[in-house]
């Protein structure tokens, strides 16, 4: 058998990048959208505040009036709106909110004055107008959030402040989990000598459900090839992506990338230089995925952030920035060659990355106790307590 050849880092990523993708749109309601994408720019359609409004409980007047107290003609509570025009030596009783009346304009704080028999006195300067003007936060046509944008609590309040009920999103791309192995049981069931619980598939489908996607668990498969070609055909009726976990690697019962072929797949790449996950699988058939990855379950893992998370999240049309940031080393770091890129867990805590005890890719564990991915690029075998490294949170 011919040597795969094994794509970079950033070759694997341009290859997953390639394929034009479309995204379909469907509405929803606003209360359940969190965590979605949107699928159109959003216009604001109307200006907010609404209306010219008093920032403060206090009272309405005209500004530069020096009157030594002011008649109070009404109480403007929020939501009721005025009836009295403001003149000169007159203020109407406001709160916050509420809608400044003709005439006014400015609003003095209630802390700042002393009320009695119906008039107010301004007893302590404020030193400003206390009014929240119509169209200053946003003005009625403008853009307010892009299509592509996830919509995280900030934005679903910024939605609903606006008036809007529901919100077009992408349809989130249904992703089919299948996990290969002769060895693995679902947990909650005993184990045999030999057999392992499959952990892969509630890995996957964790991250998919994070990144916003649908994971579609498909139940696991033999290592057999027939068995697989059958799981990977039948998943293509209902899935966009699918990951297969296990039985990519070059042992005797690795079926994945031939039975990728024979469901009538073409494999894009079969290595990349990356530890973990080195062999793995990608491979298109008209608009579908398909992903096979060592199914050592950090190898899983990793492949996973750094590769297929772009792709669903492209597929969502989210313009892909994976959120990477600059972190000081707290120890030495070092690794027996350094041929390829590799991803390793740390702890990252105030800018600073601490290394955990990691033994590999079957170190569960150790993945377990961190928080992000260090990434040292590849050629470097070594990275020294107090360098500035590369870490994307996990
Ligand atoms: P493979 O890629 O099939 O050679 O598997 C590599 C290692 O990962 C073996 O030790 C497998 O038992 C283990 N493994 C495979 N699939 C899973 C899974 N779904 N969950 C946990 N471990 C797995
Ligand atoms: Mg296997």
């Amino acid at each position: 058998m011919a040597a795969r050849p094994m794509l970079s880092v950033e070759d694997a990523e341009k290859a997953i990048a390639a394929p034009r993708v479309s995204v379909s749109s469907e509405a929803v309601a606003l209360a359940t959208a969190l965590g979605r994408f949107l699928a159109q720019d959003i216009f604001s359609p109307g200006d907010i505040p609404e209306f010219d409004k008093s920032a403060m409980d206090g009272y309405a007047y005209v500004s530069g009036d020096a009157s030594p107290a002011f008649r109070i003609v009404e109480t403007i509570a929020a939501g009721t709106p005025p009836r009295v025009v403001v003149t000169p030596g007159q203020c109407a009783k406001i709160m916050t909110g509420a809608m400044m009346p003709v005439g006014a304009n400015r609003v003095v704080r209630r802390e700042c004055t002393i009320e009695e028999n119906g008039f107010m006195k301004i007893v302590a300067d404020d030193a400003n107008t206390n009014i929240r003007r119509r169209g200053e936060d946003l003005k009625t046509g403008k853009l307010v959030l892009a299509k592509g944008v996830r919509l995280r609590p900030a934005q679903v309040a910024l939605l609903a402040s606006l008036g809007i009920a529901e919100v077009p999103v992408a349809v989130p791309p249904r992703v089919g989990v299948i996990p290969t192995g002769s060895e693995l049981v679902d947990p909650g069931a005993p184990l045999a000598p030999g057999q392992i619980y499959d952990s892969n598939s509630y890995s996957l489908s964790a991250q998919i459900r994070e990144a916003g996607a649908a994971p579609v668990l498909l139940g696991r498969v033999e290592d057999n090839e027939d068995a697989t070609v059958r799981a990977i055909t039948a998943a293509l009726d209902e899935c966009d992506v699918l990951i297969l976990s296990g039985g990519v690697s070059a042992g005797d019962f690795d079926f994945v990338p031939a039975a990728m072929r024979k469901a009538g797949f073409t494999l894009q790449f079969e290595k990349i230089a990356v530890q973990p996950g080195m062999p793995t699988v990608f491979a298109t058939k008209n608009n579908a995925f398909a992903f096979g990855l060592p199914g050592n379950p950090v190898s899983t893992f990793v492949i996973f952030e750094v590769f297929i998370k772009p792709l669903l999240l492209r597929l969502m049309g989210h313009a892909v920035r994976p959120l990477r940031q600059p972190a000081t080393l707290t120890a030495d770091f070092s690794r027996a060659n350094g041929e390829r890129a590799a991803f390793v867990p740390v702890i990252l805590r105030d800018g600073r990355a601490e290394l955990v005890s990691y033994h590999g890719s079957a170190h569960l564990h150790a993945l377990g106790r961190a928080n992000a991915l260090l990434r040292v690029p590849v050629g470097q075998k070594a990275l020294a307590a107090g360098s500035i490294v590369d870490v994307r949170l996990i």
